[in-house]
């Protein structure tokens, strides 16, 4: 077979000897909530069955427990019945007539349960469960080990090619072989070799139960990134004797749940850890799997080209563009949706207990709803005006132009993006360019007409909008102003002023530094201005930095500096809100701790109860908690206190007797949230 003109490497088939993938795509386990019912069966295979036909060449799912106390919530998901080996026929039937294979992720969370009748090697409660675990009698450790080996079974039954064997990120396996949580001393704990064992015996009594043609995948920790966690030398031992007990492919799992290190979020340079994954690989037999902020082609053929790893894990990039495979395939990655590593609809979703989706797709997990409706031509092909091209607009224009009506987009300034625009500005938010990048090719590729420029005013909009059936007002939001006895001073900035001006180069940042407000826009100013050289410069964090930033230290035991203490930043920042609440209220759950460290750590105050008084050219006088009148010294002062909308057109559309729609920020500037303005944007597109 001829080699792929654009990623030769990772349309290179891997043979395994009784089966073969077809390329070195693998779509990483995520869990999507979908797993937990047998009711959602359905809508999950056809998840799966569109990134397979999105030619990805392996599938893992979504965690399954082998047995009841492994679940990871009270409704988890576990695949211990026949019921279960029924429903997931069809499923696994589906995907195996693309081609694609499909494995099933078996995960007992052991004391990342967040029920109470959860269990682990020794009694330490993890920071990340209300409960404390249960000792796991000598007989259960035996059973569970049986019910990996017996859950592993009815996969095959079901259809599946193989398992991942979750032995990394903390859960279960992992408990019992660090030294952390495992404090036993009969035979499953002590020694390395004894803390080995649970492991090696499930892969042993698996592939005994499975036989040889059976995938099996084992998640091993490369890296724990937490206090005691394992050396290099350790976790290679540990790998040589999985190995020998029947592992056919390993993945890399990066840092237990609990570490207080991002690996995952936006912050984290592109494919930062294939490193490591290069380390291991060099010293076994076995094919390995990179894993961790791969959103691209190039990375990911980079990484297989160095001969780092044998494949490549993306979960959430196959949840932002199902089709990511095969436009990489056809060599149009300008064409790939691309996960900009927010979490905000993927893991904030399952750690808020809701159904997982897309922020910047969310046909994702909903695909029986969205697929037909976005493949459906309109019975009546319509001229549709949208005014103002940030995420909302430019949704709005590709769902309108995949329904076949014809679409003018009118963006008042000279380019595309709105609040995403701002955001790409924010160093950690680079990958938010790469939406506007999608959106913009996807509507000149469909035939939309992008003006730029083009302001549509009270004035003009008779005219300009004369010849359109339709208009989508989505003019976004604009920065909230705060009234405040010398808030003319021009030592005050608005966030967009500010950051745009670091950006450019036009502004600099004073040695002191008040912001009024303590939201998300204002954490993301506070690091621009932190990471001012990075803002300046327009580049990413390279993974020297950032693993500076955190103490990430491969050669050290679990390869963190417990020690390290980053420099503090030369520059000081108070941070200002009136009410009472957390730095950054309103961030996600799986990303607000990393931001807020990053910020602590830096040096960064922050002052809540302020009542604000008065900016001087000293600064700004707030009145405390106490009533007592300070003065927080600032050369610099930038309010970051949320928006309002931009939708005074909308009178005049009303007025004029024209057909609109108002979506995302122009309708709700409250809680202005990217994924709420899409997902409007999307409905009300599928509406005309
Ligand atoms: P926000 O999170 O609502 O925060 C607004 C801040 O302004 C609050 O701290 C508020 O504190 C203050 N404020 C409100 N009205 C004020 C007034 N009249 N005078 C002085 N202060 C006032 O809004 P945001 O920071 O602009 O962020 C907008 C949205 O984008 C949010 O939903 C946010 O979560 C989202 N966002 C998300 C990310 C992300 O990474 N996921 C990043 C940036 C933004 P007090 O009312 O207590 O003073
Ligand atoms: Fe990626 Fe954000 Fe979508 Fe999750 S919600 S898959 S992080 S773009």
């Amino acid at each position: 077979m001829a080699a792929n003109a654009y990623y030769p490497n990772l349309f290179a088939p891997l043979d395994l000897g009784f089966t073969t993938i077809k390329n070195r795509f693998v779509m990483g386990s995520m869990h999507t909530g979908l797993e937990d019912r047998l009711k959602n069966v359905e809508e999950l295979k056809e998840y799966f069955l569109e990134r397979a036909r999105g030619g990805v060449g392996l599938i893992i799912t979504g965690g399954y427990s082998p047995n009841f106390l492994g679940r990871l919530t009270p409704w988890g998901g576990s695949f211990t019945s026949s019921r279960s080996i029924r429903a997931h026929r069809s499923l696994t039937d589906a995907v195996h007539q693309t081609e694609s294979k499909i494995c099933l992720q078996l995960l007992h969370a052991g004391r990342y349960s967040f029920h109470p009748l959860l269990v682990a090697p020794s009694k330490i409660k993890s920071l990340i469960s209300p409960f404390t675990p249960f000792e796991m009698p000598s007989w259960l450790v035996n059973s569970t080990i049986n019910d990996f080996a017996d859950a592993a079974l009815n996969a095959k039954k079901a259809g599946y090619d193989g398992v991942e064997i979750m032995g990394s990120e903390g859960y279960l396996i992992h408990q019992f072989f660090s030294e952390r949580t495992n404090k036993r001393t009969d035979e499953w704990g002590g020694s390395l070799e004894k803390r080995m064992r649970f492991a090696t015996e499930i892969v042993s009594r698996t592939r005994a139960k499975v036989g040889p043609n059976f995938i099996l995948i084992f998640r091993i920790s490369l890296l724990d990134l937490v206090e005691k966690g394992a050396t290099f030398g350790e976790t290679l031992l540990f790998a040589k004797a999985l190995e020998k007990a029947g592992v056919t492919i390993f993945n890399s799992g990066i840092g237990w749940h609990e570490a207080r290190i991002p690996t995952i979020a936006s912050m984290v340079p592109r494919g930062a850890f294939s490193e490591i994954t290069s380390k291991f690989k060099k010293e076994l037999n076995t094919p390995f799997i990179a894993t961790n902020r791969i959103n691209t082609p190039e990375i990911a053929e980079g990484i297989l080209e160095r001969g780092e790893a044998d494949l490549v894990s993306l979960a959430r990039p196959f949840l932002a563009d199902a089709r990511f495979a095969e436009k990489a395939k056809a060599g149009q990655a300008e064409s790939i949706n691309t996960c900009i590593a927010c979490n905000q609809a993927c893991l904030d979703h399952i750690f808020g207990n809701k159904k997982a989706s897309c922020l910047v797709n969310p046909a994702a997990a909903e695909e029986s709803k969205w697929l037909p409706e976005l493949a459906q031509k309109s019975s009546k092909q319509r001229r549709v005006a949208v005014i103002g091209a940030g995420p909302a607009g430019l949704n709005a224009a590709l769902v309108l132009l995949k329904r076949g009506h014809l679409v003018t987009v009118f963006e008042k300034s000279a380019e595309l993006g709105g609040q995403f625009n701002l955001a790409s500005m924010v160093p950690g938010k680079e990958d938010y360019r790469e939406s506007i990048r999608y959106w913009k090719h996807e509507i000149e590729t469909l035939g939309g007409t992008i003006l730029y420029q083009q302001a549509i005013t009270d004035e003009n909009a008779g005219e300009s909008l004369a010849d359109f059936d339709h208009v989508i007002l989505s003019t976004g939001v604009k920065p909230r102003k705060v009234d405040l006895p010398g808030i003319e001073n021009p030592m005050v900035y608005s966030y967009e002023k500010y950051l745009r001006g670091l950006y450019d180069g036009s502004i600099k940042p004073a040695a002191n530094i008040a912001i009024i407000g303590s939201g998300g826009i204002a954490v993301d100013t506070a690091t621009a201005i932190l990471k001012h050289e990075h803002t300046l410069s327009h580049q990413p964090e390279t993974r020297e930095e950032y693993f500076n930033d955190w103490g990430i230290r491969p050669e050290l035991r679990g390869g963190l500096d417990t020690k390290y203490v980053p420099p503090r930043s030369p520059i000081k920042i108070t941070l200002l809100q009136r009410s009472e609440g957390a730095l950054g209220k309103g961030l996600g759950k799986t990303t607000a701790w990393a931001h807020r460290m990053f910020l602590k750590r830096s040096g960064v105050d922050h002052i809540k109860h302020a009542e604000y008084v008065e900016v001087t050219n000293e600064g700004l006088w707030i009145k405390n908690k106490q009533g007592e009148l300070k003065l927080i010294p600032a050369a610099q002062v930038i309010t970051c206190a949320g928006q309002v909308s931009e939708n005074a057109l909308a009178l005049s559309l009303q007025k004029n007797g024209k057909s609109f729609s108002i979506v995302g920020g122009a309708k709700l500037a409250g809680e202005l949230d990217a994924k709420r303005s899409i997902r409007e944007a999307w409905e009300a597109a599928i509406q005309i």
